[in-house]
C-alpha cells in the first residue's frame, strides 16, 4: 500500500490577527505549524501502514520553509516527503492549488502507484475544505469526505470501508481504491514521536520540485493567473457582547426572559415595518 498525504503549512491561527487598518492578515511573528487536521491525516496513514504494510509519502505546496512541516510528518512516521515550491505557484486559490498538487501526484505515481490519498478535512487558515475534493476530481478518483474511521481496506479486492461523520451520527461507506479521504480530527489521537523518528526527521531532506520538474503542466492554471477567486473583503467579526444575568426565583427569571424576547421581537417587527 502506498499512501500519500497532502499537508499544508499554516500560520498558527490561535495567534494570528487581522490588521484593523488594512484588513489583511498580520503574520508578523506568527509561527508556522503543520495544519492540525493534516497531523491526524499523517498519523492515520502511519497506522494504516502498520496494519497493511507499505509506504507513506507526504506532499506539500508552499514556500521553501514548508520543508519544516514535511520534517514534522517524518517525525510522525512518514517515509518520504515532496515539496513543490516555485514562484509560479504563488497566489494560488483552491482551484490552482488542487491543480498543482494533482500534477505533482501524477509525477509521484509514475515512479510508484498510489493506493490511497489522505487530506485533512480543512486547513485552519483557508478553511474551505475544497482542496481534497479538487484533487480527487482532477485525478478522477472517488472523494470520501469527513472520515472519522477507516474500518477496513481489502487490498486484493481493492475496496475500502470507512465511517463518514454526520451531524447526528455517521454513515458507513464502501468505495474502490484508489480514492481520496479527507479526515476529521477525531479519527485518531496523535501519538508521541519516538526518538528514532525525531533523529531521522532532523536529518531528512525532502524532494523539492519546481514547476519545471512537473510534466504536462498548463501554466495558465497555476498561481494567481489560474485563480478565479477574488477576496473582496476581510474583517474581524465583532466581539460578542456580554449577556445579561437574570436574578430572582426561577419564575421571575422566566418572566424576565420572556419579556426580553418579546421586546426584541417587537423591535424587529417595528424595524421591518419601516
Ligand atoms: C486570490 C488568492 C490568492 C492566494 N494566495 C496565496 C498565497 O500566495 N499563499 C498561500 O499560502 N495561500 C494563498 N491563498 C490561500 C490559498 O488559496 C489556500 O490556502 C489554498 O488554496 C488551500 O485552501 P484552504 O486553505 O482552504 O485548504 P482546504 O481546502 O481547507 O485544505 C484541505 C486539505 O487540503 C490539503 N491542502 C490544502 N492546501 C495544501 C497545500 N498547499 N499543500 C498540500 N496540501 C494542501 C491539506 O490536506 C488540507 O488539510 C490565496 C487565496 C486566494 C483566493
Amino acid at each position: 500500500m502506498h499512501i500519500l498525504v497532502c499537508v499544508k503549512q499554516v500560520p498558527d491561527t490561535k495567534i494570528i490577527k487581522v490588521d484593523p487598518k488594512t484588513n489583511t492578515l498580520d503574520r508578523r511573528g506568527v509561527p508556522a505549524i503543520l495544519n492540525p487536521y493534516d497531523t491526524h491525516a499523517v498519523e492515520e496513514a502511519v497506522r494504516l501502514r502498520a496494519r497493511y504494510g507499505g509506504k507513506v509519502s507526504v506532499l506539500s505546496m508552499g514556500p521553501p520553509q514548508a520543508v519544516v512541516a514535511i520534517k514534522k510528518c517524518v517525525e510522525i512516521g512518514a517515509d518520504e516527503g515532496y515539496l513543490i515550491s516555485d514562484r509560479a505557484f504563488a497566489g494560488a486559490d483552491t482551484l490552482a492549488t488542487s491543480y498543482a498538487l494533482s500534477r505533482a501526484i501524477y509525477r509521484i505515481m509514475k515512479v510508484e502507484p498510489i493506493d490511497l490519498i489522505i487530506c485533512g478535512k480543512m486547513a485552519i487558515d483557508g478553511d474551505t475544505g475544497q482542496v481534497g475534493p479538487g484533487i480527487a476530481r482532477r485525478l478522477d478518483i472517488p472523494p470520501l469526505t469527513g472520515i472519522k474511521k477507516v474500518v477496513e481496506i481489502n487490498k486484493e479486492k481493492r475496496r475500502i470501508i470507512v465511517h463518514r461523520k454526520l451531524e447526528d451520527g455517521y454513515e458507513v461507506l464502501e468505495s474502490s481504491i484508489p480514492c481520496l479521504l479527507t479526515v476529521e480530527k477525531e479519527i485518531n489521537e496523535v501519538s508521541y514521536s519516538p526518538l528514532p523518528n525525531m533523529i531521522r526527521a532532523a536529518r531528512y531532506k525532502p524532494v523539492v520540485w519546481t514547476v519545471d520538474d512537473l510534466e504536462d503542466v498548463d501554466r495558465s492554471q497555476l498561481g494567481l493567473k489560474g485563480s478565479p477567486t477574488i477576496v473582496g473583503k476581510m474583517f474581524t467579526p465583532p466581539k460578542p457582547q456580554g449577556g445579561k444575568r437574570l436574578e430572582g426565583t426561577a419564575d421571575q427569571q422566566v418572566e424576565q426572559l420572556v419579556n426580553a424576547l418579546l421586546k426584541e421581537k417587537r423591535e424587529l417587527f417595528v424595524q421591518g415595518g419601516r
